[in-house]
């Protein structure tokens, strides 16, 4: 036995599925997970000594790459004065302030430990602001594991091919009204049957769980306008895209030049660092709703941790405007060597792209993938094959066909190189899966 053999039969007898987080069981590619013990820019080490460059990036915090030097300072600092104290600090402030510059639209924040507190909680002040009950949510989108948002989620539920999760009562998915991704009769017909009983529409700002989904032109901008009209909250979900597709994250990239706003938006990932930290925010008179200047509870004993607003804060000051180019143009050459590969390979394939997001979906040429249906109904048994070939040769992908591969700051020339070096052999594995 391998010792990431050994482990991972030692951490299956102590953890369900050995994992504290689905995906990482690797269950949809087969063989055994990978324990990685230590991460510096673009690489990571597993426990037996192994190097791979990593294209996860911790599921999207390590924007600027692993122990980026002013993060790790800056987070030494702050833990010799303790890890918390569950009152005020001032880096609180410097963080929302830090959010706020980059999305006007964030007008006050409230800080959380995770994205699923931060959708869950956006939910909630939904439903208490508005004194409706019905949201309503696009299958494919994931966002988080909080109860009324699992029906027809993407990321892990995507992956071991759940219609929802057992343990949510049917009250609660009574009053989540699933449609598909991109379809603009759906949304409206929802908003005609049901006009004046819908809360809030929740989407993620560009999909990226159930594979990358790009919104087709004017699809955001409609669920603006017909949640405006009908007095429902948007909830714009960038958990995963908050400044990672752009400085101000998707928003940066679509309402910021179309002039739409939305409502409420949820952050995650990069917005910690690497820590646990989340952020719900938006217009002023929404988030007081929130106790205790309203009468939505929420709170949170680890909420606004020092040591999380630390990471935070030392993260977005070097999100510099270089880092979001470089991040670009190397999404751009690993895309392009992906899809060269694949072409040579006679794997029929597309590639998702939006901004420096995307993924890979097999046998979908003919239309691309633009909503949860055409997503499911792909040759996903490829990846399995390609993702091996990959690890083998020394890259870290996603373990999942519906999860995003995510560059950074700190992937230069030589883990680039190394990353196109690897696929040609990859897409043979997957041209001979069957
Ligand atoms: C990751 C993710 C979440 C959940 O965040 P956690 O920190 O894992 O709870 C919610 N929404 C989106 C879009 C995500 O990608």
């Amino acid at each position: 036995m391998t010792t990431n053999q050994h482990l991972f039969s030692t951490a299956q007898t102590l953890m369900p599925g050995g994992v504290n987080s689905p995906v990482r069981a690797f269950g949809s590619v087969g063989g055994t997970p990978v324990a990685m013990v230590e991460g510096r820019g673009p690489y990571l080490t597993d426990v037996e000594g192994t190097e791979y460059v990593d294209l996860v990036g911790s599921w999207g915090p390590a924007l600027l790459g692993h122990s980026h030097p002013a993060v790790m300072d800056a987070v030494r600092a702050t833990v010799e004065k303790g890890l918390g104290f569950g009152t005020s600090h001032p880096l609180e402030s410097e963080l929302a302030e830090l959010v706020r510059s980059r999305v006007p639209g964030a007008e006050m924040i409230r800080m959380v430990s995770t994205g699923t507190e931060a959708t869950m909680t956006a939910i909630r002040l939904a439903r208490g602001a508005t004194g409706k009950n019905l949201i309503v949510k696009f299958a494919g989108c994931y966002h988080g594991h909080s109860d009324g948002l699992l029906a027809a989620a993407g990321s892990g539920v995507a992956t071991l091919g759940l219609p929802g999760s057992a343990g949510v009562t049917e009250a609660q998915a009574w009053e989540t009204v699933v449609i598909e991704y991109n379809d603009r009769e759906a949304l409206q017909k929802v908003f005609s049957e049901h006009s004046g009983d819908i809360a809030a529409v929740i989407t993620e700002a560009t999909p990226a769980n159930m594979g990358v989904v790009a919104p087709e032109p004017g699809f955001n901008q409609l669920i603006r306008e017909l949640t405006a009209a009908d007095g429902a909250l948007m909830i714009f979900d960038e958990v995963m895209t908050g400044f990672r597709i752009t400085e101000a994250g998707y928003w940066g990239a679509s309402g910021r030049n179309e002039g739409w706003t939305p409502d409420l938006f949820t952050f995650g990932k990069v917005i910690g660092g690497g820590l646990p930290t989340a952020a719900l925010a938006g217009r002023r008179g929404v988030m007081e709703h929130l106790a205790p200047t309203g009468p939505v509870y929420h709170a949170g004993t680890l909420s606004g941790n020092p040591v999380a607003m630390a990471a935070g804060v030392a993260t977005l000051k070097n999100a510099t405007a270089e880092v979001y180019e470089h991040i670009d143009q190397k999404a751009q050459v690993v895309a392009d060597g992906l899809a060269d590969a694949l072409t040579d390979a006679g794997v029929d394939y597309s590639i998702q792209k939006v901004g420096s997001l995307f993924s890979v979906a097999f046998g979908t040429s003919a239309t691309g993938v633009h909503n949860y249906a055409e997503a499911q109904a792909q040759e996903s048994f490829r990846y399995g094959p390609f993702f091996h070939a990959m690890l083998e040769q020394g890259v870290y992908l996603p373990p999942s066909v519906f999860e995003g591969w995510f560059l950074s700051a700190a992937h230069e020339d030589a883990a680039v190189e190394r990353i196109l070096r690897a696929l040609p052999q990859a897409a043979q594995a997957a041209a001979a899966a069957g």
